[in-house]
C-alpha cells in the first residue's frame, strides 16, 4: 500500500460517503518526497475543493503517518499524450483542455485569438514574434498552451519549447552557478534554446530587473528570429510597461504582432460560463449563469471559481442550483449591493478617489486636477446609469450636452489606449458596483 492508499483508509473514517466518495475516491498519488507528497485529482473542480476545504485534514493525516510535517500539492492529471519526445516542456504538463476548440472567442481576445491560431497554422511566417498582452485571468496562458497543443497535433516534426519566463530565469541562473564545475552547461542551455522551432514562453514580464536573463533572452531571441523560427511571448502589460526593459529587446518584441486581450464583456462571459459548464458536463439554469456573468465581471479565473463553487457546494448538499442557491452561496464573492449607481453617487466616489470636493466637479474650474475627475465622473454616469447626454449636462453645473459628450469619448478613446485610465475606470467602476 502507497501512502496515499493508507492516508485514504484513515480519511475514510473521519468523512461522510458521499465526501469520500464525490472528492477523495478518485485522487492518486502522483509523486512522493521525504517531506512532500504529489497528489493527482481528476479535474479542476476537485482539486479546487480539495485545497479549500480539506487541505489541511489531508496534510495533517499523511504527516501522521509519516511522522513529520509533510507538505501537499494537488496537481490536475491532465497530461498531453502526443508525441512527449518532440517537445521540451521543461517539466511544465500543457493542460488539455487550455484548447483553441475550448476557448470562447468575444470582442475582447479575437484578435489574440486570430493571431494565435494563423501562428500555429503557418509557424515562423505570420507574426514573428507574436506578442500577447492582457491582466491577470484573461486567457494568456491559454491561448498559449492551445497553440502548442496545435502544433504537437499538427506538426510532429518540429521542436518546441513551451516555457515560462521563471523557468527562463532559473535555468540561466543554474548553468551561470555551475559554470565552473560544468564548462558545458551555459552551451548545452544555448544548444537546446536555440535549435528549436517554436519558442513558446508565458510572463516575460517577470524578465523586470532581469539583466543577465535579458541577456540570455536577447540572444536566444535573436538566433531564433534570424532563422526564421516562430516565437511567441506572453505578458501582463505592453513591451514598453516592462520596467528596465532593454532598449534592443523592446523593439524586438515590437517587431511583430502586439495582441491584446480586453476583459470579456456579458455576453462572452455568458458564454465561457456555458461552455464552462458542458465540458464539466454539469447543467446550470441560465439565470444563474447570468447572475454569475452579472457580477464578476473583471477575470476569467474567477468566473471559473463563482462555477466551481456553485457546482461543488450542491453537489455535497445534495440541492439543487437556483438562482436563490446561488445568491446564498456565492455571497463571500459577489458583494451585493443594494445601493443603486446614480450620478450622485458617482460623484461622491469620483471625487473621494481623486480627493477633491463633490462641489468642484459642478464648477467651471478648468484645472486639470479637476478637469479629469469631472470628465471621468461624466464618463461613469454615462456608462453606469441610463441617463442622458443632457441630463448628466444639467447634473454637473449646468453643462451643455455637448460638453459632456466630449468627456465621454475622450475618456473612452484613453481608456483603450492606455493601461493606467482603464485600471482607474476599473477600479472606480468596482467601488462603485460593490457599494464601498
Ligand atoms: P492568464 O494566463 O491570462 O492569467 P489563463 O489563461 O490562466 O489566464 O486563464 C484563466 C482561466 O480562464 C483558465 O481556466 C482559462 O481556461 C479560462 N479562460 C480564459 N479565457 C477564456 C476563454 N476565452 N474561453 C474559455 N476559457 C477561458
Ligand atoms: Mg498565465
Amino acid at each position: 500500500m502507497n501512502i496515499w492508499e493508507k492516508a485514504l483508509n484513515e480519511l475514510k473514517e473521519h468523512l461522510s460517503v458521499p465526501t469520500f466518495e464525490t472528492w477523495f475516491r478518485k485522487i492518486e498519488l502522483e509523486k512522493e518526497t521525504a517531506n512532500a507528497v504529489t497528489l493527482n485529482a481528476p479535474s479542476e473542480f476537485v482539486k479546487e475543493w480539495l485545497e479549500t476545504k480539506y487541505k489541511s485534514l489531508i496534510e495533517s493525516t499523511l504527516s501522521g503517518l509519516k511522522n513529520k510535517d509533510v507538505k501537499v500539492e494537488i496537481v490536475v492529471g491532465e497530461k498531453e499524450k502526443g508525441s512527449p519526445q518532440k517537445i521540451v516542456i521543461n517539466n511544465l504538463t500543457l493542460k488539455k483542455r487550455y484548447s483553441f476548440e475550448n476557448f470562447v472567442v468575444g470582442n475582447g481576445n479575437k484578435l489574440a485569438y486570430a493571431a494565435s491560431t494563423a501562428v500555429a497554422k503557418n509557424p515562423g511566417t505570420a507574426y514573428n514574434p507574436l506578442y500577447i498582452y492582457g491582466g491577470v485571468g484573461l486567457g494568456k496562458t491559454h491561448l498559449l498552451q492551445a497553440i502548442s497543443h496545435y502544433l504537437l497535433r499538427n506538426f510532429s516534426d518540429l521542436k518546441i519549447i513551451y516555457t515560462t519566463t521563471e523557468k527562463f530565469t532559473n535555468e540561466v541562473i543554474y548553468a551561470i552557478q555551475n559554470a565552473r564545475s560544468n564548462s558545458q552547461l551555459i552551451d548545452r542551455f544555448h544548444k537546446q534554446y536555440r535549435s528549436v522551432d517554436v519558442l513558446l514562453i508565458d510572463d516575460i514580464q517577470f524578465l523586470a530587473g532581469k539583466e543577465r536573463t535579458q541577456e540570455e533572452f536577447f540572444h536566444t531571441f535573436n538566433s531564433l528570429h534570424d532563422a526564421g523560427k516562430q516565437v511567441v511571448i506572453t505578458s501582463d502589460c505592453l513591451p514598453k510597461e516592462i520596467a528596465t526593459l532593454q532598449e534592443r529587446l523592446l523593439t524586438r518584441f515590437e517587431w511583430g504582432l502586439v495582441a491584446d486581450i480586453q476583459p470579456p464583456d456579458f455576453e462572452t462571459r455568458v458564454a465561457i460560463l456555458k461552455k464552462k459548464a458542458e465540458l464539466e458536463n454539469i447543467s446550470v439554469p441560465d439565470d444563474v449563469l447570468f447572475y454569475v456573468a452579472k457580477n464578476i465581471f473583471s477575470n476569467i479565473r474567477e468566473l471559473e471559481g463563482a462555477l466551481v463553487r456553485l457546482v461543488a457546494s450542491a453537489s455535497l448538499t445534495n440541492e439543487e442550483i437556483t438562482l436563490a442557491f446561488a445568491t446564498k452561496i456565492l455571497s463571500n464573492v459577489i458583494q451585493t449591493n443594494n445601493e443603486p449607481i446614480t450620478i450622485k453617487r458617482i460623484k461622491k466616489v469620483v471625487s473621494e478617489y481623486f480627493n477633491t470636493s463633490e462641489a468642484a466637479l459642478d464648477e467651471r474650474k478648468r484645472s486639470q486636477d479637476i478637469v479629469i475627475p469631472r470628465q471621468i465622473a461624466m464618463y461613469l454616469a454615462r456608462q453606469l446609469t441610463d441617463s442622458s447626454f443632457p441630463l448628466i449636462g444639467s447634473s454637473f453645473g449646468g453643462r451643455d450636452h455637448t460638453t459632456v459628450m466630449h468627456a465621454c469619448a475622450k475618456i473612452g478613446k484613453e481608456a483603450e489606449k492606455q493601461e493606467t485610465m482603464k485600471a482607474l475606470i476599473e477600479d472606480i467602476t468596482k467601488k462603485l458596483k460593490s457599494g464601498n
